[in-house]
């Protein structure tokens, strides 16, 4: 399936998950097939050679990682909400318009010095993927980009992520 395609499938659901906020859901994209095939190998054409392990960010960012993973031959670090983990490496909270969420790391996956590629399904504000790589920088392993499916411009997630690489296969 072609790739702009593909990205049709993704549904906009409006006044989710509160009134004014218009919500992109995957769930249409992750069920078909060709389309999901296609969207998995165009994140992993986003990788730079370089990558050494993938970094999912909970709970769609799992999906993409893992598939992604395996498409290109590459383990998967799973990044919590917290509460999750039984061993944990690090924490990293950060603010929402409403309260706090945070990211965890589990023990003795990362290592210093390798390069990680971070994958979500939505770039949104930015804070869950900032928080994600200072979480992995922390563990001392080097941030080598980020690779969404969307990237929601308005919400300014690049400027938060300023000086990071990063891939997005449509950017609305
Ligand atoms: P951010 O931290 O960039 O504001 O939000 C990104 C996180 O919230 C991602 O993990 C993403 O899954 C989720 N998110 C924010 N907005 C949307 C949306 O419209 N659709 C989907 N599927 N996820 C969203």
């Amino acid at each position: 399936m072609e790739l702009e395609k593909a990205l049709g499938l993704i549904a906009e659901v409006p006044d989710f998950p509160e009134p004014g906020v218009l919500f992109r859901d995957l769930s249409p994209l992750f069920a078909d097939g060709p389309g999901f095939a296609t969207v998995v190998d165009a994140l992993a054409g986003t990788l730079s050679p370089g990558v050494e392990l993938l970094a999912g960010v909970e709970a769609r960012g799992f999906l993409l990682a893992a598939a992604v993973g395996y498409a290109r031959g590459l383990g998967v670090v799973l990044i919590r909400k917290p509460g999750k983990l039984p061993s944990v490496a690090g924490r990293v909270d950060y603010a929402l318009e409403y309260g706090t969420a945070g990211v965890e790391l589990p023990a003795g996956v990362v290592h210093p010095g390798q390069r990680v590629g971070v994958i979500d399904d939505v770039l949104a504000t930015g804070g869950t993927v900032a928080a994600t790589a200072k979480l992995l920088e922390g563990a001392g392993a080097v941030v080598d980009g980020v690779s969404v499916v969307l990237e929601l411009a308005a919400l300014g997630g690049r400027g938060v992520l300023a000086g990071r690489r990063i891939e997005a296969l449509q950017v609305v």
